[in-house]
């Protein structure tokens, strides 16, 4: 087990421990016990992840005498709005939930946001911990305290920051998760290489085609290595005014395309070509060699993923949906590029150039 810390030094002292480690669910109990003791526990999660993980946890905890209760909603995106956090809140009401109880996220992002987004407003602010069961959620949402909802408008319009006592990422709970959705969390480990860790990159680099195999034996020390590279910029930068933006990387572009392909990419496919795009804008702007640009679009494309945009999207829709998403400003996007594997920069492109530049990759 690897336990990692989050550091978070404001006027008080709001760090935690990130864990991860296979089989620690078992020992959520001594963990729960070692952050505080609380009024009551709500353990919130969805209707799939209910049965999968939530049901066994719950047991687990009672029979070491922490009584929860489950609170669950439909699986899915659509799930991630005001109405299911309202009707969350309302059951907290009922069920005699109070302001020294704990919330335990049990699930993926969606579950980690709309669950730290209750704990965030309920009685103004209640303690939750998270126990992300995506690979994306234990490398990447589950970790930075960033919560929230969708609105019809646009993805995470309502939200707030609001820490976690503790995450608990055991990769055990990986086994029940379809290859789709482990893709888009490799997107995001393979971001998190890119950007911070060149030999996180090249550990997933000599994984050859075992990356995506359930049994995968160093799966727990990417997950963590990942992890590490999530509570080092959080660290330095909680509420996403400097360092913070790099976690953006391939995102930039990434959202800009799910907008323009009305959601029929998957997050991890569009943050894949975003990062393609990215890696060659960076060949171009922040000075990235040959063989590295090669390496990293490798990679990518190992794990099924694309590097290229979609044919049928063109370069002015990219451009509207970058406008929409206020990423255009004055005429120019902040790109967060790379200039060698491992190490990220943020180069602001001109609209101009972006629009000539998209255009040749195109061609
Ligand atoms: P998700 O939470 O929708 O989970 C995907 C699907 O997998 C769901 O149907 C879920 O029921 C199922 N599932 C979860 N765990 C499973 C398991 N162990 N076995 C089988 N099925 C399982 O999606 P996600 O990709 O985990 O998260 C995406 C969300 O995260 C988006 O809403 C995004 O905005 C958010 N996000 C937030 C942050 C942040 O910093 N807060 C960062 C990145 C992404």
């Amino acid at each position: 087990m690897q336990r990692l810390r989050l550091e978070l030094k404001g006027e008080t002292d709001r760090s935690y421990d990130v864990l991860v480690g296979r089989g620690i669910l078992n020992d959520l109990h001594r963990e729960i016990r070692r952050i505080g003791s609380f009024s009551s526990y709500g353990l919130v999660t969805d209707d799939s992840v209910r049965a999968l993980v939530a049901e066994q946890l719950q047991a687990n905890l009672r029979s070491h005498k922490i009584n929860s209760q489950l609170l669950s909603f439909p699986p899915g995106e659509s799930a991630k709005n005001m109405e299911i956090v309202l009707h969350l809140c309302h059951q907290l009401v009922a069920r005699g939930f109070d302001r020294k109880s704990l919330l335990i996220a049990v699930g993926g992002g969606v579950v980690g946001d709309i669950a730290g987004f209750a704990a965030a407003i309920f009685m103004r602010g209640i303690p939750y911990i998270q126990v992300p069961t995506t690979l994306l959620a234990q490398v990447d949402s589950a970790i930075g305290g960033k919560t929230g909802v969708d609105l019809p408008s646009g993805k995470n319009l309502l939200g707030a920051f609001h820490q976690p006592l503790l995450v608990v990422a055991d990769p055990d709970v990986l086994v029940t998760l379809p290859v789709e959705i482990r893709r888009d969390g490799f997107a995001e480990i393979i971001k998190a290489a890119l950007i911070a860790d060149s030999e996180l990159f090249s550990l997933l680099e000599n994984q050859g085609s075992n990356l995506l195999a359930n049994a995968n034996e160093v799966l727990e020390i990417i997950i963590a290595k990942a992890a590490e590279v999530k509570c080092r910029v959080v660290s330095h930068d909680e509420h996403e005014s400097g360092l913070r933006r790099i976690l953006n990387f391939g995102h930039t572009l990434g959202h800009a395309l799910e907008a323009a392909s009305q959601y029929s990419l998957t997050h991890g496919q569009a943050v894949a070509a975003g990062m393609g795009v990215a890696i060659r804008f960076s060949q171009k702007w922040a000075g990235l060699d040959q063989d590295e640009a090669d390496r990293a679009l490798r990679l990518i494309q190992r794990l099924g993923l694309p590097t290229r945009l979609p044919g049928d999207i063109h370069s002015e829709s990219l451009l509207s949906a970058l406008e929409k998403d206020k990423k255009i400003q004055s005429n120019v996007c902040h790109f967060v590029l790379i200039c060698k594997i491992g190490q990220a920069l943020i180069q602001p492109i001109p609209v101009e150039e972006l629009r000539r530049r998209l255009e040749e990759i195109k061609n």
